[in-house]
């Protein structure tokens, strides 16, 4: 079954709307307290410019987060978004490997490695996790493992890279970020 672009970026911008608070105190626990306006903004503006454009979600995405979005996650989930969506226009299946090339976009550009506390942490066990069975699924719990386990990391890069061991405790806001995009593709594709 193709995935249903559309329908990611609904379920995707809902549950964001819904998580907004929490990724809100996440950023303000150990960054500067934006990344849920970052993110809720860059979903809102990609949905409506989606409604006017229509064409694949995923590009859609892709150009809004790299053109329109602040702070340092933007132009990152910018690259994921656009390399799933260049994946997806080659071939309907390929969403593992638009994945893989996002993350490696995002490690060239980025340069955390895992266990930097970056949303990284999150991305690269869901990328591994789409080449076994129920891929989908499995990516979405392994994204969301991998989000919460940031809570008892350094950070090593970004903002809260400042704060040394304050930043302990809560999840990195990034990671939790790219954990609900893989729970709404999985909410859509299985
Ligand atoms: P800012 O710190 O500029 O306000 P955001 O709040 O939009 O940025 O995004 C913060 C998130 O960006 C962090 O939680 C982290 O996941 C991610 N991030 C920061 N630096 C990097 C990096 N070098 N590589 C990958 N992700 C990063
Ligand atoms: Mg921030
Ligand atoms: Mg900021």
């Amino acid at each position: 079954m193709d995935l249903d672009q559309n329908a990611v970026l609904r379920r995707y911008a809902t549950a964001v709307d819904a998580a907004h608070g929490e990724l809100t105190r996440l950023d303000r626990h150990s960054g500067d307290g934006d990344f849920g306006d970052n993110l809720r903004a860059g979903l809102r503006a990609a949905a409506a410019r989606h409604d006017r454009t229509g064409g694949p979600a995923f590009a859609v995405l892709g150009e809004v987060f790299l053109d329109e979005v602040g702070g340092t996650s933007g132009p990152l989930f910018g690259l994921l978004f656009t390399e799933i969506a260049r994946a997806l226009a080659a071939d309907p299946g390929a969403f593992a490997s638009g994945a893989a090339a996002g993350l490696g976009a995002i490690r060239r550009v980025g340069e955390a490695e895992i266990g930097d506390r970056t949303l990284v942490d999150a991305l690269a066990p869901a990328v591994d996790a789409l080449h076994g069975p129920r891929p989908f699924a499995a990516a979405a719990r392994a994204a969301a493992d991998g989000a919460a386990r940031t809570a008892g990391l350094r950070a090593r890069r970004g903002r809260a890279s400042y704060l040394g061991d304050r930043a302990l405790g809560a999840a990195d806001p990034g990671a939790a970020g790219i954990a609900l995009l893989f729970w709404a593709v999985a909410s859509v594709a299985e």
